[in-house]
């Protein structure tokens, strides 16, 4: 597949980068210019409120939404209406949902080598031995054998975790994954998140977990209006947010 050439203006050692951006949902503008270069190893919190495109935004790095204006190259590969462009890069990036979206009529385990024998062609026996190892790094492994209507909702989406790592995924992208759970299996959740940053993934989450931003983060976004209209470190962001914008939504939410 031929490697389309990085821009000189981005950071050179850029994974996932965004350069005049544009989309929209028939006549509605949904993302605005957006310029995004995110650094191989680099953890990134997306907040903003409901409607300023976050899910948008994170679903156009693997194409389940098509931007129509700019460029999207993820790991060397630009997205284009090219499915092969398209298939390489849903291969390197993983994606959890706020819904879990695990297959019912499968098995946890099952649920986890899917992906592995029918994409990517393993044996099953190595992609089950693969999917017993991320299970127990999620702390799940004796669920395997259950169906995922028999979890609660902490353990589904850790499930769900452990699905999109057996893919062996370059980067990771998060759409509030913690927001449909009960308060007490948020924090399940955020330690595996936080441990999967521990070991270096780029990750994007949009999630209003500030107290996950605080720890984890190198850079939170802030959206509104389908623009990023600011950015910085976790400390200065939070302690000095320059939009009023920014201020108005984090005195709701803090
Ligand atoms: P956020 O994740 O920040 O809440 P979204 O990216 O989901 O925002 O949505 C941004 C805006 O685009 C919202 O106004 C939403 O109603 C609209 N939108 C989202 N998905 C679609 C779609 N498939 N078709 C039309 N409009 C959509
Ligand atoms: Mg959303």
């Amino acid at each position: 597949m031929s490697v389309p050439e990085t821009s000189a203006a981005q950071a050179a050692d850029a994974i996932i980068e965004m350069q005049g951006v544009n989309k929209w949902y028939g006549k509605y503008h949904v993302l605005r210019d957006i310029d995004l270069a995110v650094r191989r190893g680099e953890r990134i919190v997306i907040c903003g409120p409901s409607g300023s495109g976050k899910s948008t935004l994170i679903r156009c790095i693997n194409r389940l939404e098509a931007h129509q204006q700019g460029r999207i190259v993820v790991d060397g590969v630009e997205l284009t209406d090219d499915l092969r462009h398209v298939e390489a890069i849903r291969r390197n990036v993983g994606m959890v949902f706020q819904h879990f979206n695990l297959f019912p009529h499968l098995t946890v385990l099952e649920n986890l080598t899917l992906g592995p024998v029918w994409v990517l062609k393993q044996p099953r026996a190595q992609a089950e031995a693969t999917a017993m190892r991320f299970l127990e790094r999620v702390r799940i492994s004796e669920q395997a054998g259950k169906y995922p209507g028999q979890l609660s909702g902490g353990q589904q989406q850790r499930v769900a975790i452990a699905r999109a790592l057996c893919m062996a995924p370059q980067i990771m992208l998060f759409d509030e994954p913690t927001s449909a759970l009960d308060p007490e299996m948020v924090k399940e959740v955020l330690d595996v998140m936080t441990s999967l940053a521990d070991g270096g993934m780029t990750m994007l989450c949009v999630t209003h977990e500030m107290g996950f931003a605080r720890q984890v983060a190198d850079r939170v976004l802030f959206m509104d209006e389908g623009r990023i209209v600011e950015q910085n470190t976790p400390e200065a962001f939070f302690s000095h947010p320059r939009n009023e914008r920014t201020r108005q939504f984090l005195s709701q939410i803090l």
